[in-house]
């Protein structure tokens, strides 16, 4: 029998955040059960043996925030680089910036182009941004037809498998577009990756000795096993947990297939998107740029490289990111009822919560699950 007080399933951000805060902040013990061989969840690394370079084994992780609260609960736990992501696009053979700012549409136009001309050029289509109902209407308000069609349009349905037509348009929101030669990729002041990598960190945050991380373990095999007086944070898929009784939500999986390349410098830069409808893979990632001040594995003559690819997925596939469709969104307000009637069980993370979360977020709502829902109802 699982008896301990408190039961954390999945070793991501979410999980390892509560977890952390429950032994450290309650006392208290805490088993953390994880169904893969590794805690870090989606954002894991680990250093390639042949190359010694660190590869981010499901795509690239890259931490960013805005939030003092969230920089100074992770940054306990190890320092950051001062790492800032560049993306660049290759559309039609040629090499832009991504996000859209004013070198990319310097490149565009191939002639300089002031701020105040590129706001007139941006908003060509005088339509609101705000009455958009879909993503391609979004995107044509935002940054007009052409920018659409060379930078989103074939990224987005290759991305989604899905017409642009027919996908929300907040998906686009993450994207900033900018009137400066700012050629970040993120906005936020805070920014980097793990100097020590990303397994490092989550070795850290699991390290209180009250922790017991057991791998391997799927919530499924060991369910009948937990104490009906436990409490289950559960990040693991909310539909999963209750048999797909209303049916699946939809989510996106992805494909990563890796390359190990006799070169120096494969692409120059850490990630390069492909926007044109024809090529199959989305980007390519290129590990060694995350850490150039690891001088051996950067200087070394190999590197790692890996093509990204959008999947549509099926049951047994990882699932990557929610499809934020109205049929979705009405199954998971059916489990989210359903979850209500159980008080034992606090779902979190992006599969619990079935949400588009970068890591920042996931931490957010971790520490204010544990002050709100976990805290507050602690007995001693
Ligand atoms: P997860 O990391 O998915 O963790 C859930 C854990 O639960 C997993 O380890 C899983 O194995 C485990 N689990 C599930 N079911 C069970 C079960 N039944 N039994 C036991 N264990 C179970 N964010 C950024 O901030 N910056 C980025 O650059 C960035 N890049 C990204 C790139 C890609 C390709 C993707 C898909 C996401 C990216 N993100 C990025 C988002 C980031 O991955 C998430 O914010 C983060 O992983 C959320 O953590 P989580 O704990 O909610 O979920
Ligand atoms: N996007 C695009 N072209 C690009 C990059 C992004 O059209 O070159 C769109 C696409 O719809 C994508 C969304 O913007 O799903 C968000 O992009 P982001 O890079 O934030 O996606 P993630 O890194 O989370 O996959």
């Amino acid at each position: 029998m699982l008896n301990t007080k408190y039961i954390v399933v999945g070793a991501g951000v979410f999980g390892s955040v509560v977890a952390e805060r429950i032994a450290s902040v309650l006392n208290e013990p805490v088993t953390v059960i994880e169904k893969r061989g590794h805690a870090g969840g989606n954002c894991y690394s680990e250093i390639d043996r042949e190359t010694g370079i660190e590869c981010h084994r499901y795509g690239s992780h890259i931490f960013h925030t805005s939030s003092d609260a969230v920089w100074e609960y992770i940054t306990q736990f190890g320092a950051f680089t001062g790492y800032r992501h560049k993306v660049l696009a290759v559309s039609g053979g040629k090499i832009y910036f991504l996000p859209i700012n004013l070198k990319t549409l310097c490149d565009v136009h191939q002639r300089f182009i002031t701020p105040e001309e590129a706001q007139r050029l941006l908003s060509g289509e005088k339509t609101d941004p705000a009455t958009a109902t879909n993503l391609e209407e979004k995107a044509i308000a935002l940054i007009g037809r052409e920018l659409y069609e060379k930078f989103i349009k074939g990224y987005t349905a290759k991305q989604w498998e899905k017409d642009p037509r027919d996908l929300p348009p907040d998906i686009i929101s993450r994207l900033p577009v900018r009137t400066s030669f700012n050629t970040d990729y993120f906005s936020d002041p805070y920014q980097g990756v793990p100097k020590d990598g990303y397994f490092k960190l989550f070795e850290r945050i699991l390290s209180d000795p009250r922790i017991s991380l057991l791998l391997n373990t799927d919530f499924k095999s060991i369910r009948h096993e937990i104490s009906p007086d436990s409490t289950v944070i559960y990040t693991g898929m909310i539909d999963e947990f209750f048999d797909y009784r209303f049916g699946m939500l939809e989510w996106r999986s992805l494909r990563f297939e890796w390359e190990t390349h006799r070169c120096r410098d494969y692409q120059g830069t850490t990630v390069v998107n492909y926007t044109d409808a024809e090529v199959p893979f989305t980007r390519i990632h290129e590990f060694k740029h995350y850490h150039p001040e690891r001088r051996e594995p950067f200087d070394s003559d190999k590197t790692v490289i890996c093509k990204e690819y959008s999947k549509t997925w099926s049951h047994g596939m990882e699932a990557y990111y929610p499809v934020n469709t109205g049929r979705n969104q009405a199954l998971l307000k059916q489990y989210q009822e359903l979850a209500r009637r159980n008080p034992n069980v606090i779902f979190g993370g992006r599969l619990g919560c079935y949400r588009y979360w970068d890591m920042d977020k996931a931490v957010l709502a971790a520490l204010d699950c544990f002050e709100s829902r976990i805290k507050e109802n602690y007995h001693g």
